[in-house]
Formats: C-alpha cells, structure tokens, sequence
C-alpha cells in the first residue's frame, strides 16, 4: 500500500527565527491535530534553515527535506550544498526538477538525473517534480511532457532505486497563481503516470509509488483532490507557511 504524504515547500522564505518559530508551530499542531499516524508529513525549508529545524521537529513524525542539491558530488563548486551534506545533517528527501528550478537555473533533465543519482547514492528520498507549462496544455502536448520528464530522468534508475521516488506532478500554470488543476485533471495525470509505470516497471511497483499533486493545493480544495484514487497527497508551496492551512491539508486524507 503506497504512503500517503504531504509536503511543503517553503522556497525561499522565513529569515531563521520565522523558520523556528513556523516549523516549532506546525510540530506542536501535528503532535495534537493529526491523529492519522500513517500520513507521512515533510517539510523544505531553506538550505540555512535544515539543521536547526532538524533538531526542533520529532523526526520520527515529520521529515525534513531539501529544495535542491548539487549536481556533483563534492569539489570545486562555489556555492553549491552536495547530497552527501544534507544527509550528514539529517535530512532524509530531496525536492529536485522544481518547474522554477528548470526555468531559472536551467536544470535539465540530464543535470536532473545526476542530482537523482547522487540523492539515491546517499540514501536520501528524490521528490521528482515534473509538470507542463500552461502553452503545452493548451496545445494537447501536456501527457507528451510529462512523459518525457520522466523518462529522460526516472526511468533511467533501475527498479530498485526508481522504487524510493517519490514523484510530484505539478502543472507549472498552476503553482502560485491561485489556478488549482481540477481534481479530474490531476486524477487524468496522475493515472497517466501511473501507466507508463506500470508499462515500464510491472504494476505492482505502480501501485506502491506515492504521487502527489502540486499546484495552489490549499485547504479549501485539498479533500477534493486528495478523493481522487491517484492522487496520494500534495506538495504545497504558499499555503505551508501558514501552520493552520498546512495542518489542515496534512488532515484532507
Ligand atoms: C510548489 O512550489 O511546489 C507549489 C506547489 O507552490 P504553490 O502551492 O504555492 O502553488
């Protein structure tokens, strides 16, 4: 039976005592708001923000994750944080292929597969974003994308290593604009994704790989969202730096 999660991407915000105070809010909400044990909760707060916050949530209860890592594993890369790095301060996933790391750093998805690589070398969890922009969903091309998103990047792994993805479809017209993806969308995509899996992988590794759906998912739409039987939970940008909102997304299942 695969996981069902939430996880929130804080990008680039919250100076360190905002982080604290936010990440020590949600854990406190989380140890007397959720009472289904079984969802597994994550958060990304910035790179300066991975070891404090691993020492004040219950990391049995909530993993913490990166937003991104090196393409290489250790050298001359001013700048950069390496995958073996966050595992050496405890973080236990990856958020990688974020759409505004693909628009802004130019990450491929050949540079992707490295930081794949590298993140399953060290034993941590890859959180694999893929999605299409509004212009190729307009022009039908939006399974094609995705498809080639994951192909290019995940099915490179071999079964073992693809099995520890995690994977995140989120329609790149969907994040931080307030457009949420219909729910009948995201369950189209996410059956989608389940298939070619399944073509490539067997069914049984299909059924036990947790997809979330990202894309202004926020308390008024997660339950609807989350109803769907593809959709295995969310990866929420804005609506996890509020511990109310997130909590309550946390408690859609
Ligand atoms: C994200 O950044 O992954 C995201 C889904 O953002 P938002 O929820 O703000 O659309």
């Amino acid at each position: 039976m695969r996981k069902k999660i939430v996880a929130g991407n804080w990008k680039m915000h919250t100076c360190i005592e905002e982080g604290v105070i936010l990440a020590a809010e949600i854990n406190s909400k989380v140890k007397k708001e959720v009472s289904n044990q079984e969802t597994g909760i994550i958060i990304a707060p910035p790179f300066t923000h991975l070891s404090i916050i691993g020492q004040i949530v219950d990391n049995e209860r909530i993993c913490i994750a990166a937003q991104n890592c090196s393409s290489e594993p250790k050298g001359a890369f001013t700048g950069e944080v390496s995958a073996k790095m966050l595992k050496s301060f405890g973080v236990k996933a990856v958020i990688l292929g974020h759409s505004e790391r693909r628009a802004y750093y130019v990450e491929t998805n050949e540079i992707l597969l490295k930081k794949v690589n590298l993140v399953l070398e060290n034993d941590l969890k890859p959180i694999f974003c893929c999605g299409e922009k509004l212009e190729e969903r307009e022009s039908k091309n939006h399974f094609n994308v995705v498809k080639s998103q994951i192909e290019q990047v995940l099915f490179n792994l071999d079964v073992e290593n693809f099995s520890k993805c995690i994977i995140a479809y989120e329609p790149v017209w969907a994040i931080g604009t307030g457009v949420t993806a219909s729910s009948e969308q995201a369950q189209e995509m996410h059956l989608f994704i389940r298939n070619l899996i399944v073509e490539k992988f067997g069914k049984e590794i299909s059924e036990n790989i947790t997809i979330l759906y990202g894309g202004s998912c926020k308390p008024s739409n997660s339950k609807e969202l989350f109803s769907k039987p593809d959709v295995d939970g969310g990866l929420i940008g804005g609506a996890s730096l509020d511990a109310d909102d997130f909590i309550a997304i946390i408690n859609s299942f």
